[in-house]
């Protein structure tokens, strides 16, 4: 299990554990702040912007200074906002539990595409189902009455699942994130071309996510080398072998999304627990 499992877990995969998408959480008014203003996208397209500047001076700097930012921004994300790769399987599980789905606009693709992008997903097990999405629409204080929460997207249970096998099928990565640890408050479908946290992650070296409690395998006798699954794996973990014309994965590179599965035809992938894995169970 990954760090926050054992930290916020109590016993369970954190980002299963109901009570860290609570109201209570959620009243926190440094939590609150935090939300609204990670749901402006200029105040993210300035963070981008910063960010990137940095990493680039980072990438010049000797390896030694280079690891040692790096360590720091990661215990930083990790108080703040850090994420996991979740599979599909267990967003149903997490959708199982939330009362409220709000489809919004992906902050990361608004700063680096500069378009809306409805990828992300604000989810909220408040009564009433609509805290979270207001401060994530960002609350209109011109208007006396209360939010202005007329633009929010609001999908069933159903709905959201559908989208997210539709995100699947895309290739996009299912991700939890938290806004102040352990509070978590949105899944997003992530791509490496245009998610921040990922080209700081996995392009950058600089993590802000976890990989999934999970890593694939492949069963040799059931891949006819068709490499469908090399195509939308996003972390280059699949390569293909010549001699056998099978598709390999290298669990060292895994990170547990399941994406590949999707295309696979023969059935051949599936997911392990990341703890069994020999060559994969410490790495996060
Ligand atoms: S998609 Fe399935 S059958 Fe095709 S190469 Fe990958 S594992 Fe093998
Ligand atoms: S090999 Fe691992 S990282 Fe690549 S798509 Fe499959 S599960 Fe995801």
């Amino acid at each position: 299990m990954c760090e926050f499992c054992l930290k916020h877990g109590e016993g369970q995969k954190w980002y299963l554990h109901a009570k860290n998408y609570s109201e209570d959480l959620l009243s926190d008014v440094r939590r609150r702040r935090f939300i609204e203003a990670f749901s402006d996208p200029e105040t993210i397209a300035r963070a981008a912007a910063r960010s990137a500047r940095h990493v680039n001076r980072l990438n010049k700097a000797p390896r030694l200074i280079k690891d040692m930012i790096s360590r720091l921004v990661t215990r930083r994300m990790k108080k703040v906002h850090f994420g996991q790769v979740v599979p599909l399987e267990e967003i149903e599980q997490i959708f199982g539990f939330t009362s409220s789905i709000t489809r919004i606009a992906c902050t990361c693709r608004h700063a680096t595409l500069g378009k809306e992008m409805r990828y992300c997903y604000g989810i909220s097990r408040s009564p009433d189902g609509g805290k979270l999405a207001e401060l994530f629409h960002g609350v209109d204080k011109t208007f006396d009455a209360g939010p202005n929460v007329s633009q929010l997207e609001r999908l069933t249970k159903e709905e959201a699942l559908a989208a997210f096998r539709t995100h699947e099928h895309e290739g996009l990565c299912h991700t939890v994130w938290t806004f102040y640890t352990p509070f978590i408050g949105g899944i997003c479908n992530c791509d490496r071309s245009d998610c921040l946290a990922m080209r700081s992650t996995v392009t950058h070296a600089v993590p802000v996510m976890f990989r999934a409690e999970y890593v694939a395998n492949i069963v040799p006798e059931a891949c006819t080398g068709c490499r469908e699954c090399m195509r939308l794996c996003q972390f280059g973990a699949i390569t293909f072998s010549p001699s056998n014309k099978k598709a390999v994965i290298d669990q060292r590179w895994c990170y547990g999304c399941g994406i590949c599965r999707s295309v696979c035809k023969k059935d051949a992938i599936h997911l392990e627990d990341r703890a069994k894995s020999q060559i994969a169970a410490t790495l996060w």
